[in-house]
Order: structure tokens, then sequence, then C-alpha cells
């Protein structure tokens, strides 16, 4: 593929764009992938995460997923036109080489993107630690900084299955790796009802080892918990009764803030903690230290000169947007000294029963519009830490809201949502609008 470089229009990063420049295009029916990312930029510790490993990315073959989302997120609100759409186009080639799925130009569900969206974004980082350390082994000399996959650090979370007999009180403990929870749809309920109902102990049939019983319960709890919890609403389904595949229209509210506390035990973990080494943030450019003497392996042809412009320029807009993103966060390390008006009120009881570990502050959702499964269109609304805003993205379109209008308008149509630690949720906050804490979050 040929880039011009005519086609790549820069602005001045540090202006902060008109939001119709925040939009994504439609490229055909790609409001899925739209919505999806729209989502997931917005995460701001995600997008740090991700942006401050600027160099070990660009050890990436520039197919990658890695690169081409780290791409797009960092110069989406500063580039449009033909420059934009090739960047969108460069993550949906990068999802499709491993989700065929995803490569042709049809409606396809949020979720399963995001799904394989994710599930890719690990992957490539796992193979980046990998050549690093094999570079690493054959130089010892080398020192190299260690990539940390911003999925892990951001999503994922771990559940604990506990299994014990009725008869005997023998039990079995396993426990397993999430990004995501689906929950059901339970009509006229709210999200944390539903998110309630999953964690319901449940009566199973189990042969016991001990008593030779045959009933135990089956208790589940966070192991560690994400600082960004997604929920998918499962509104699809297959209708056994009409032999078709389903939309549940029903009504589901959707608070601004929701409690884990119920889910977690003595033993629950607290997410990952905004770790943000002050030399790093204060000089963006020292992450440049890292010495790898070769790229990692690419497959991939030799660049012509138009590629090779193109990359230039995405390098340069990856640098000057890291180093942006940094400026603005380099304090948060701070984090586990930040509580929040009502829970100095509050007093020591709070940290005493594991409070203030476990709420959660809702930052963005992706709504299914239309009634078909098959049909239908992604929007997503999303909170904007920099303008404390709350934006509609659909598709180029984008338009400003607030919350209470996205609670009343998504209730029958939010699909999945996004819910930020309230830790991690006022630092981030605390540190781009400078304003004090809002009091509305306290369970
Ligand atoms: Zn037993």
């Amino acid at each position: 593929m040929a880039y011009s470089k005519s086609t790549i229009i820069l602005c001045n990063l540090t202006e902060v764009s008109p939001l119709e420049s925040h939009g994504l295009y439609n490229l055909g029916f790609t409001c899925y992938m739209n919505a999806t990312l729209q989502c997931l930029f917005s995460v701001q510790t995600f997008y740090t995460d991700l942006l401050r490993q600027n160099s070990l990315l660009r050890r990436m073959p520039q197919s990658g997923l890695l690169r081409c989302f780290s791409a797009l997120m960092s110069s989406k609100n500063q580039c449009r036109g033909e420059a934009k759409k090739l960047l969108q186009r460069r993550v949906k080639d990068a999802v499709s080489a491993s989700a065929v799925m995803f490569s042709g130009y049809s409606e396809h569900d949020a979720q399963e993107f995001l799904n394989h969206c994710l599930v890719q974004l690990k992957e490539d980082g796992e193979k980046l630690v990998m050549a690093g350390e094999e570079l690493q082994a054959g130089s010892p000399g080398i020192s190299l900084s260690m990539y940390s996959c911003p999925v892990s650090t951001n999503m994922d979370f771990q559940l604990q299955y506990k299994m014990t007999c009725t008869g005997c009180g023998d039990f079995s403990v396993r426990q397993e790796l999430f990004t995501m929870l689906s929950i059901s749809v339970l009509p006229g309920c709210s999200i944390q009802d539903c998110l309630d109902h999953y964690f319901k102990v449940e009566d199973i049939e189990r042969s016991c080892n001990k008593c030779s019983g045959n009933s135990s319960t089956l208790a589940l709890k966070f192991r560690r918990l994400p600082r960004v919890l997604i929920l998918h609403l499962k509104r699809f389904g297959f209708d056994p009764l009409q032999g078709v595949n389903r939309k549940l229209e029903e009504q589901v509210c959707i608070p601004s803030c929701l409690s884990l506390l119920p889910h977690c035990s003595h033993y629950t973990q607290p997410p990952c903690s905004l770790d943000y080494s002050a030399e790093t943030a204060l000089n963006p450019g020292n992450m440049h230290s890292c010495q790898l003497s070769e790229p990692l392996k690419e497959n991939r042809p030799e660049k012509g000169i138009e590629e090779q412009e193109l990359e230039e320029e995405e390098e340069e807009l990856l640098r000057i947007s890291v180093a942006l993103s940094l400026q603005d966060l380099n304090h948060i390390d701070e984090d586990s000294t930040i509580t929040s008006t009502v829970e100095s009120e509050e007093g020591s009881s709070a940290a005493e029963t594991g409070e203030l570990c476990s709420s959660y502050r809702l930052i963005s959702l992706v709504s299914h519009l239309g009634r078909q499964v098959s049909t239908g269109h992604y929007i997503s609304d999303v909170y904007d830490f920099l303008t404390d805003k709350w934006l509609t993205y659909n598709d180029e379109k984008v338009s400003e809201t607030d919350e209470s209008a996205v609670q009343a308008e998504r209730k029958c149509t939010g699909y999945i949502f996004f819910y930020m630690h309230k830790k991690a949720y006022e630092a981030v906050r605390q540190e781009r609008t400078g304003l004090c804490m809002q009091p509305d979050c306290s369970s």
C-alpha cells in the first residue's frame, strides 16, 4: 500500500482541537469499531500506560495492532480526512489479521470486536516481551525497559470460584482471569442488580471426593479488582422458541457508581496502583534510553520512501502526544493519599471495611440502536476528563451531552459499560480539571 505524504495533515498538537475533529469516520459499517475504540481511547490511565511505552512500541512491526492502535489513539483528535481514515483502516486490518471475520465491511457485534481487540493487544505485548528477552539473552550487556501491558494493568481482574460440599463442607478453589464480564439482562433492574445477580451463590451438582455427596454451592468473589471494569450486558441472544437471534430491549438503569464491596472479601487485592515514575513522566525523552541494538523481528517488505515518511510522522505524533499526556499525569503516583471529601469525613472505618477499594465510576458506554441483531447502529457516550464533559460519539459526529441525559436515554440500548475505580477516576480527574471531587459516589 502506498502512502501519500500529501494526505497527512498535521495540526498544532498543543491546541485543543474542535470537537468535530474528535470523531472517527465510518469506513462502511464500522460503527461497531468506532464506538468501541472511542470508549477505549477515553480511558485516560490506559492511554497513558500505552503511550509512555512509545519507544518499545516502535520496535513492533508497523502492521501490529499495538502499534496501529497507539498511532490512531494518539493522533485521533489532531488529524482528519484521509490521514485519519488510513490510521483507522490500519487498526481494522490489524484486528482482521487474526480475526478474519472483521476483514470485510459488514456490521459486527461491538463486544466481539472489543474482545478480539483486547486479546490481540495483550498478545502483541507478549511477543514484544519475548523478543526483548531473546535479545537480552543474546547480548547480556544491554539493559531493556520491561513492557507492561496496559490491558492487563487497566482491565484485567481475577475471580475466585469456591465450590463447597453441602454435606461435609469440603471445598475447592480455582481462579480465573478476565478482561470483561458478561452479565444477563434483568428487566427493570439496574446494572448493579445484574452484576449482583452474576455473583449470586449457586447450587450445583458435584460429586464430593470426601463424602461422595452430590450437591455443592458455588460462590464467586473478586480475587483482584480491575482499574477499569468492563461490563457487557447480554442484550443479544438466541431465542429457542422463535428459533432466531433476538435483541432484549428491556430497560436497565445505568448508575453513576457501582459498588463491588459485596463481591470482595478479605483476600481481594486492589487494582494496580498508578505508579507513573516521576523520572519518566517528567522527561518522556528518557524512555528512548531503552536501547535495543536492533529492531525486533519484523515481517514486512522493505519500506518505500512514502511509507518511511508516514512512519516518521507517526513517531513524531506519538512523541508529542505522550509528552502532553505525561505532563498532565506526572503527579498521579500519589494516588494513595487521595481521598474524597466524603471519605475523609467518614474517617478510617470506611477504609477498614475495604469500601474505598470497591467503588467504580461510570466513564463511558457503547449503545446499540435498532431492533435487529444484524443491523442497527452503534454509538458511544464518553466522559472527557480534559473538559469535564460528556460527549456522544456517532461516527464522525461528536456532540456534547451530560451524564443524566446519557442515563435517561440509554436505558434500553446501553450495551457495554466502562466503570473506573474511584481512586483512579478521582486522581485523573483532579489532575485534568483541577476541580474538587464530587461527593456523589460514596459507597
Ligand atoms: Zn462432601
